[in-house]
């Protein structure tokens, strides 16, 4: 709480205040009868203070009867270290005391106080306004406090259809009603508004700023200030924005917002359908009206979740909510404007600013400074809201942002051209001649799940180079790519069973590296990420369960429980098909298992852990045969986990995200397993194309016969229509995000896998008994290839069918997204 003593004191110090609007004109003493906090809210700390003023001077009888009991409310700045420019409590006060004098509804202002000695922030006080306060629009539940301070307020079970309706319409008539106020008719808000007022009028009364441009610049800043965890929806609205703010705007003139209008800000008359107090003003500012409109609207696209219900699936005939296209017709019918344009840049807008105070509100829990716990639960919705607010953007405006035919673009700029170049380079000057030596050492070496050292020395040579890391796309620290531009460089580096991993962009590395580069704290992005990104050391992927069905995560069922004393977690549980769990250099494995497994939800019962491989407990059993090889020196292994004990810094994100981490870990590996794909099919080609040439039967090459030439033709067209469908899968990611091109990043993970197959099955026919060779030292022909096996391609893709999701699993889904679409 705060010192109640030095409260209660400075109460009595300003006993006058109380005095004028109690009527009181004897001389009062006050005492403190109690202050409770409300448990709702994630900003400003309220309270509820109840006084007692009773006359110093009359008799005890007189006492009995003028004892006067007051409720107030106390607000105040929250604790600790806070962002700049937030949580003004002055500008609250201030504008509703002047709202007070013109009569709009808020609660009458008692006093502000600065010094922050008394209880240690600045705070006012304002009067404790009597009556309904619903938690949102559904009108499904009240606000304990409030509405339960009147006996006879008309509860939730009690309202009819025409009763929400009423009440909804004075919520549009209140709004407007607002921005129709002039803050010049207040002395208060022109000196508070007196440097807005003057950076937006020149002398000739237009503007010289932008409301949307300001407040974009002001919630980015405030967004990435608080940011814990990548939010790629988040990063292109950041982009998209500022883009694409309505000229309108830019001649309207301003008007005071609330900034949080919404129905839990809002109290109604106890009995009555009409407001009478509209609260929390922390928010508000000089601005533009349809911005407060879209962020009351925003709501009907949100389904329900935990945390706030939204409006889109509620029957609005039935319970009498006004429908958006109605609040939109009220509101410019009472406002007299036009039909509003360009509706859902004001929506997306609204949305990105509530991820901006959710997101704030996260960060503060995660300091410890939140108003209540429930801060959690809010704080991780931010993911959820930016996607809605993309999702309206890329539904609006479906032309311009997704593929047409007019639309596809494939040019490389002249920085990725370069990288190409030296890229193609280096394949041919180490790669190509290191996979040979590759092999030698493989064959020679004592412990075939040691490293062969030519890996290490390609490394070193790649990195000097500038060629590494390159799947980290923009966030690269020097190249930025696109992903069409990084489809390029993978088919390349996918050429050769070894270049992925010379160049640090192999799997399942990339996948990990992207998780902990999103989800990871600080201390784990040091200790696991950055010897990743150095390509020091190597890791692996723990999902996939013995004796359990794995296509579908939320089957996962090792468990992670939290010690008694909650300092670690204990983990159980037996893997398989674990890739480069074998490898000498994989130091540690990211382990999916359950958390919380009552969660009335599959997808929140598991999380996801770090866990060293030399943890006690952790064991490699065996690698798995497939085909009959161990893809030795990583492979595909059985780890058991017993008892293995980690601490619970090494938790990723929260509990109960494990479901969404794989998700974000999945989508974008998908597209670079099909990137190098490519490449193995382009090679596989080639060599196939070349033997046919050199080879004779019955008097002619095999390029003469016309079944092989049906071979090589059909092989060309596979190998074209999935490399554009990888191509266009990249160029979605690049312009709408991987989260929109799910369909196109399952058509690429079922389409490439089957396309290589089919063209390393020719290119085997082609090459005779020596292509089914898993053994490419012992090839005969031709002779620069002899390190590169068909036969290990198309096993390769077979098993590409099962990793990262068997085809029926992406197949399902594909089929679901096309079908709920017509
Ligand atoms: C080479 C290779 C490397 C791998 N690397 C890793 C790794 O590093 N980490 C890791 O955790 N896992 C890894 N895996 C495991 C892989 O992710 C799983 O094998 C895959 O998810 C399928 O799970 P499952 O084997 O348990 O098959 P199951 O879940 O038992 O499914 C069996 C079959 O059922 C069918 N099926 C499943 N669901 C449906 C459906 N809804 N409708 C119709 N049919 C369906 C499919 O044909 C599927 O193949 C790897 C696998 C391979 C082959």
């Amino acid at each position: 709480m705060f010192n109640v003593e030095a409260f209660a004191k400075y109460l009595s110090q300003n006993v006058h205040v109380f005095n004028k609007t109690n009527n009181n004109h004897h001389t009062t003493s006050l005492s403190l009868q109690s202050i409770v906090q409300f448990s709702d809210g994630q900003s400003n700390p309220s309270f509820k203070v109840v006084i007692q003023l009773a006359p110093t001077t009359t008799s005890s009888k007189d006492q009995q009867q003028q004892v006067n009991t007051i409720e107030l409310v106390l607000r105040k700045k929250p604790p600790g270290k806070l962002l700049p420019s937030a949580h003004d409590i002055y500008r609250e006060y201030a504008i509703m005391k002047s709202l007070h004098s013109i009569g709009f509804p808020v609660p009458n202002m008692y006093l502000y106080c600065r010094e922050t000695e008394v209880i240690g922030t600045e705070f006012y006080l304002m009067e404790f306004v009597r009556g309904r306060i619903f938690k949102d629009a559904t009108f499904t539940q009240m606000h304990k406090v409030v509405g339960g301070g009147v006996s006879d307020a008309k509860g939730p079970d009690q309202l009819t259809a025409d009763d929400r309706r009423e009440m909804m319409i004075d919520f549009v008539k209140t709004l407007s009603r607002l921005h129709s106020v002039n803050f010049r008719d207040f002395e208060l808000l022109n000196g508070l508004y007196k440097q807005a007022a003057s950076s937006l009028n020149n002398n000739n009364g237009q503007k010289k700023e932008n409301y949307y441009e300001r407040q974009i610049t002001t919630w980015t800043r405030q967004y990435v200030a608080s940011e814990t965890h990548e939010n790629e929806t988040m990063n292109r609205l950041i982009k998209w924005l500022p883009q694409n703010i309505p000229q309108e705007t830019l001649t309207e003139s301003s008007c005071i917002t609330h900034g949080d209008y919404k129905f839990d800000n809002v109290i109604f008359h106890p009995t009555e359908n009409r407001v009478i107090a509209v609260l929390d003003w922390e928010l508000s500012t000089l601005g533009h009206p349809i911005a407060d409109l879209a962020y009351s609207c925003m709501y009907y696209h949100f389904p329900r979740m935990p945390g706030f219900t939204g409006l889109k699936d509620v029957n609005f005939q039935k319970t009498g909510i006004l429908t958006e296209a109605e609040c939109l017709n009220l509101y410019t019918t009472f406002a007299k404007r036009k039909p509003i344009d360009k509706w859902h840049f004001y929506l997306a807008f609204s949305i990105f600013r509530l991820v901006g105070i959710t997101q704030g509100v996260y960060k503060r829990y995660k300091q410890g400074n939140a108003s209540s716990d429930y801060a959690l639960q809010v704080g991780l919705l931010a993911g959820s809201l930016s996607d809605v607010a993309w999702e309206l953007i890329v539904n609006s405006e479906k032309d311009n942002l997704t593929v047409s035919d007019s639309g596809l673009n494939f040019g490389l700029s002249t920085k990725a051209l370069r990288l190409k170049e030296k890229l193609e380079k280096f394949m041919n000057e180490h790669i190509y001649p290191g996979e040979k030596i590759f092999e030698n050492q493989i064959h020679e070496m004592k412990d075939k799940w040691d490293t062969p050292p030519i890996l290490e020395e390609l490394k070193e040579k790649a990195k000097k180079e500038g060629l590494w890391n390159f799947f980290l796309v923009h966030h690269h620290p020097t190249e930025h790519l696109t992903n069409v531009e990084y489809a390029v460089l993978a088919e390349i580096m996918g050429r050769s069973f070894i270049a992925p991993e010379v160049f640090n962009c192999n799997a399942p590395d990339t996948g990990n590296m992207e998780v902990l580069m999103k989800f990871g704290t600080p201390e784990q992005k040091e200790k696991y990420l950055k010897p990743l990104l150095d390509g020091k050391i190597r890791s692996c992927f723990s999902m996939t369960e013995y004796n359990n069905s794995s296509s579908d995560a939320t089957n996962v069922r090792s468990t992670i429980k939290k010690t008694q004393d909650g300092k670690h977690y204990i983990i159980n549980g037996v893997k398989w098909f674990i890739t480069g769990a074998g490898d000498k250099r994989c130091k540690f494995t990211i382990f999916m298992g359950q958390t919380n497994p009552e969660h009335p939800s599959v997808h929140h019962r598991q999380s996801m852990v770090l866990i060293p491989l030399d943890a006690p407990g952790v064991k490699l059993e065996r690698a798995a045969i497939t085909f009959g090889l161990d893809d030795a020196p990583s492979g595909h292994w059985s780890i058991t986990f017993d008892n293995v004990k980690v601490p619970v810094s090494n938790l990723i994100f929260e509990e109960g995200q494990g479901f969404n981490i794989a998700q974000a870990r999945l989508g974008p590996g998908r597209i670079h397993h099909a990137m190098r794909m490519i490449g193995l099919a382009e090679r596989t080609f080639e060599q196939m194309v070349r033997r046919a040439k050199a080879r004779k039967t019955f008097g002619k090459t095999l390029s003469q016969h016309a079944i092989i030439q049906q071979y090589i033709g059909e092989s060309r067209i596979d190998i074209e229509q999935a490399r554009l469908l990888v191509l266009k899968a990249a160029y979605m990611i690049d312009k709408v995000g991987a989260k929109h091109a799910r369909a196109e990043i399952a058509m690429i993970k079922i389409a490439v896998p089957r396309a290589t197959k089919r063209v390393a099955d020719r290119a085997i026919q082609v090459f005779g008994a020596e292509g089914l060779m898993t053994s490419p030292a012992d090839y005969t022909s031709p002779i620069e290839e002899s390190a590169f096996s068909i036969a290990r391609v198309w096993i390769g893709a077979r098993q590409l069918q099962l990793a990262d999701g068997p085809d029926e699993v992406h197949l399902i889904n594909l089929a679901k997204q096309q079908i709920s679409k017509l």
